[in-house]
């Protein structure tokens, strides 16, 4: 057994007319991607997988406007479009 493994969690979980079994549940839930170029945001935290366990809102997320949901450059973009837009009327 691997060090990481010795604390991940186990669920068990029985399916119809068999025996029960034990599921291993992940540690770390998956990153937080991009909702526009689909790259992963290097700002944003992971939580861990723990019901009882949860990092502060604040420190898994940047507090900006589309804060982990894009990245900075998407983010960017699309401020300098929509400005450029309002301009122009
Ligand atoms: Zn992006």
């Amino acid at each position: 057994m691997k060090p990481s493994q010795r604390f991940q969690k186990k669920v068990w979980r029985k399916p119809p007319k068999q025996k029960s079994k034990q599921h291993k549940i992940p540690n770390k839930i998956g990153k937080a991607k991009c909702a526009v170029c689909k790259k992963p945001i290097n700002s944003a935290k992971r939580n861990l997988a723990r019901e009882n366990f949860k990092r502060a809102k604040s420190s898994v997320r940047t507090n900006r406007p589309y804060g982990n949901y894009l990245c900075t450059t998407c983010l960017r973009k699309l401020a300098i479009k929509e400005t450029r837009a309002l301009q122009t009327e």
